[in-house]
């Protein structure tokens, strides 16, 4: 047996259990010690709403709970409580970089399989297991989904095997613009929209997951957040393998 990502023969077998005692699952693809060692999970305290360590954050871009840019978010009327909580699970490290590149940009599909037990573990630690989220993974534009070849927040969210994936979304491929006011550019610009062939009714009060690879600005999610507000669920959340 080899190491999914290094190619090294396997001489100690490790698994995710290590890092997320809540796991039962022994069946999951390899990798070595020295990789694992080289991907950060995020502990310890953390920015309420982004989950940003605040071991990585100067004190002065610190507001209580929160970290500088959700406590802006939170500030602008718009924005503020849209996202209820994006929970990131590694530390978005040059290491996790390559391993991210050759998953999205040479096509590596299997590598999405490395990351099945820890994304099921968060899953069951976010939620309760009879209340299951309605799953939304990111979607690309079609021009871009066509150029990779495949969507891998789709395929982060296809590790979550026992729940239904909804794609009530979809994305057109914009422009970026620069002149308006970056709050107005935001709800005017957003690429986001709901499918036309929806039925709201079916998504009030329920919790929805948001899922992506990278946690960066948050736009993105908050974004998705601001179209899926008018089907009034009770929250929404996101999970994301990296927070950068
Ligand atoms: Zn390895
Ligand atoms: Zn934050």
């Amino acid at each position: 047996m080899h190491c999914l990502i290094c190619h090294q023969p396997l001489t100690e077998i490790i698994t995710w259990s290590s890092l997320f005692t809540l796991s039962t699952q022994n069946d999951q693809p390899q990798i070595c010690n020295q990789c694992n060692q080289k991907l950060e999970p995020i502990t310890g305290e953390q920015c309420r709403i982004c989950s940003r360590p605040f071991s990585k954050l100067e004190p002065k871009f610190r507001k209580q709970d929160l970290c500088y840019d959700c406590y802006n978010w939170e500030r602008t009327s718009e924005w503020q409580g849209l996202l209820t909580q994006n929970t990131s699970i590694f530390n978005y490290n040059d290491f996790l970089k390559d391993l991210l590149a050759q998953f999205k940009f040479r096509g590596d599909h299997e590598l999405v399989k490395i990351f099945t037990e820890p994304i099921q573990t968060k899953f069951k630690q976010m939620f309760d297991q009879k209340k299951p989220p309605i799953i939304i993974p990111v979607p690309l534009s079609i021009e871009r989904q066509y150029e990779r070849g495949f969507n891998q927040a789709q395929s982060l969210a296809s590790l979550l095997s026992q729940q239904p994936i909804e794609e009530i979304l979809e994305r057109s491929h914009t422009e970026k613009q620069s002149k308006k006011k970056r709050s107005e550019r935001l709800l005017t610009d957003s690429p986001f929209h709901l499918k036309a062939d929806i039925n709201p009714a079916q998504y009030k009060n329920k919790n929805f997951l948001i899922i992506d690879d990278i946690y960066t600005t948050g736009i993105t999610l908050r974004q998705i957040a601001k179209v899926l507000q008018p089907l009034s669920p009770n929250s929404i959340k996101s999970l994301t393998l990296a927070r950068s």
